[in-house]
């Protein structure tokens, strides 16, 4: 075992509980293994990326400014993930058939990207109402020089798109703007691919 690894998790008890019944009182610690849970499980195995999730830590009680560096390997499976800037690490076991895996739900044959803000990018990230595969897109996104990239196939940016146009009208009129702005983004790239085939 890597002595350098801080923190280790063990969803074990969570193991076989539907999405739906996610706990919502896991504790902010927990929540934030959560959320690295969802984002390596909707990404393919064996890819390391910089996620959008925010660092927890607070050296010399000051927040840390760095993202989480996400990392998922199958066999054994277990998830690795270290914070870009200040260096805190964790390794977590036992997250499948958790409420946060994403793994069956995914289609890892990525190929168009979206391109969002990551202030638009949080409002989307937190918005309710969206589906189990929107949502998997979602969280599966993946911060790019400075921009959030949320990449899927054709046909399920097409399904995000559509479940956002008939959600926005619904939103809170502060998050209305962001994701229409995200709207826009994801009809621009489908249009380009519909038009072009790029
Ligand atoms: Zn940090």
């Amino acid at each position: 075992m890597d002595t350098n690894i801080r923190q280790i998790t063990d969803l074990r008890a969570f193991r076989g509980t539907p999405r739906a019944g996610a706990p919502e009182d896991v504790g902010a610690g927990h929540r934030h293994v959560a959320r690295i849970v969802e984002a390596a499980t909707a990404n393919a195995a064996g890819l390391s990326f910089e996620s959008p999730i925010r660092c927890r830590r607070r050296p010399k009680r000051v927040p840390c400014t760095g993202h989480i560096i996400v990392r998922r390997q199958d066999l054994p499976p277990e998830i690795q993930w270290a914070c870009g800037e200040c260096g805190d690490t964790g390794l977590v076991h036992n997250w499948r058939g958790t409420p946060w895996d994403f793994a069956a739900h995914g289609d890892h044959a990525a190929q168009l990207a979206v391109y969002v803000r990551p202030a638009d990018y949080k409002v989307l990230e937190l918005f309710g109402p969206l589906d189990i595969a929107s949502r998997a897109l979602v969280l599966g996104a993946r911060r790019v020089s400075q921009l959030v990239v949320i990449e899927g196939t054709p046909e399920r940016l097409e399904w995000l798109s559509a479940a956002l146009e008939a959600l926005i009208p619904r939103a809170r009129s502060a998050d209305r703007d962001a994701l229409l702005r995200i709207g826009e983004s994801l009809a621009l790239r489908l249009g380009r691919y519909r038009d072009r085939g790029l």
